[in-house]
């Protein structure tokens, strides 16, 4: 890859690049199929990603007439990543061999080795021959929804699309690699303004914030809706509070410790509530829930913003479900996309009926979605939750801060890019933003 990075950084022509031979190895960071029990009897939160992904080089897969190959500059780490990494709920080998099933093309992704990640910026090296809307050349983001466009149950929301699937989680070919093989109808501009590990972090948690609170597909949040964000200092929380801020909606973030309380203010939001200071114990023991917590939360965001919550933006799951139906307003919505703490959730079906709320299940976002949430990046009214930069070769070190929750917002991974702060297009457009605005997270980190 090592002349194609040198074409891309001496800004070579789409032709020129396009001239440029493929490598037929790249280096990737990958899950081993023989590695899938080595975690038996081991506590989940002592699964080590360090140990269980692997970088090193893997073969280049050919090319189908609908994908593209990205030269990939940099990506990031998800929690799919962590998921991956420590074999659960599944191991992600059982998507792959499924998915095998399906056609000719899809059986490539069936191998030994699973080269994970499901965000990408880059610059497109290679399309199939039924790509029409890119070429060589083009600087693009990547978004993970991974559609069977002949299936016709995905052509109202692709997200119900029967064999709808994650990029880099239930396909193979992600982006922590030099090289990643996406659809072409996964690829967005690359907003100019950003350099590429800036650009790199958005589009995974960026969507599914953006299905989750504004899409008709999801709680559809008003101008006036209080919203109480779970995790608002993390990856989908930290976009979920600047949606709120944006819609003219008022936020209550939960986070857990004094120095993410700081970065929400510094981000804008007025009324944070510090989970471990406030030291909830929403679940007496492993079976038991604890009602007057629920009611001392609740009060705390009365205390603060004066009414219940509109809408809860839930994701921790058994942990918190509980607390979040039982918070959210008479008629309020309960808008859920994870369950990092658990997915058998457990609530008081009472509060829920009696006072007629709603649970909307959520699931990362459409391309029209994935769209519309990258264009607001590029005009910068979403800014980039950057906290960290990894490079490629420490993505197990980087899942791990993760898996830990010892983050903020997103970790960026240098892949081809060199350094940190290139492929900035747009100086001008990034001055008119703010340096301070887009770099909020990078200070806190
Ligand atoms: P992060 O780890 O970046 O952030 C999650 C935040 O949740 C943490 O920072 C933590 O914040 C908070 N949290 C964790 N555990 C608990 C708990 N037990 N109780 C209360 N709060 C908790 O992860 P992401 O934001 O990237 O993802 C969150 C979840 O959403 C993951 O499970 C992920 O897999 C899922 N997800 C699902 C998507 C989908 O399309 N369905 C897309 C993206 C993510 P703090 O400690 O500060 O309170």
């Amino acid at each position: 890859m090592e002349q194609i990075l040198e074409a891309i950084l001496a800004g070579a022509s789409g032709d020129e690049l396009a001239a440029l031979p493929l490598p037929d190895h790249y280096r990737a960071a990958y899950v081993r199929r023989e590695d899938q029990e080595m975690w038996a009897g081991v506590a989940s939160k002592d699964k080590d990603p360090r140990t269980s992904l692997h970088v090193g080089d893997v073969p280049t897969p050919d090319l189908a007439p609908d994908e593209a190959y990205v030269a990939v500059m940099a990506s990031s780490i998800n929690f799919n990543t962590v998921w991956t990494s420590i074999f659960e709920p599944l191991s992600t080998f059982v998507f792959l061999d499924r998915f095998a099933k399906e056609s000719a093309w899809a059986r490539r992704h069936a191998l030994d080795h699973q080269v994970v990640g499901s965000d990408a910026a880059g610059v497109v090296v290679r399309v199939g021959s039924a790509v029409r809307n890119w070429k060589p050349g083009d600087k693009v983001t990547v978004h993970c929804n991974y559609v069977d466009d002949q299936d016709p149950s995905s052509h109202d929301d692709s997200m119900l699309g029967a064999n709808q699937r994650i990029w880099g989680f239930e396909t193979n070919f992600g982006g922590l690699a030099d090289l990643c093989v996406v659809k072409a109808n996964q690829l967005m501009p690359k907003p100019a303004h950003l350099s590429w590990e800036e650009a790199a972090v958005n589009a995974l948690c960026n969507s599914t914030s953006y299905r989750m609170l504004v899409s008709s597909n999801g709680a559809h949040m008003k101008q006036g809706d209080v919203v109480l964000v779970w995790g608002a200092s993390g990856g989908i929380g930290g976009y979920a509070v600047q949606y709120v801020l944006n819609g003219g909606g008022t936020p209550v973030a939960v986070v857990s410790s004094e120095r993410k309380v700081a970065l929400m203010n510094d981000l804008g939001v007025a009324a944070v509530i510090d989970r471990r200071a406030e030291g909830y114990a929403f679940w007496r023991d492993e079976h038991t829930q604890d009602e007057g917590e629920w009611r001392r939360f609740g009060k705390k965001i009365r205390e603060l913003v004066g009414e219940d919550p509109d809408i809860v933006f839930e994701h921790p799951g058994r942990s918190t479900m509980g607390a979040s139906i039982f918070a959210a307003k008479r008629g309020g919505t309960v808008v859920t996309c994870a369950a990092t703490a658990g997915y058998m959730v457990e609530f008081d079906n009472r509060h829920f009926w009696m006072k007629m709320k709603r649970l909307i299940g959520s699931h990362f976002a459409n391309y029209a979605e994935a769209w519309a949430a990258n264009r607001l990046i590029a005009q910068g009214r979403i800014q980039p939750l950057l906290s960290a930069v990894y490079p490629l070769d420490q993505t197990g070190e980087a899942a791990w801060q993760v898996h830990q929750n010892l983050h903020e917002g997103k970790i960026g991974v240098l892949a081809l890019a060199p350094s940190e702060g290139l492929g900035i297009d747009d100086p001008e457009r990034r001055a008119e933003i703010g340096e301070d605005r887009i770099t909020v997270f990078r200070r806190h980190g």
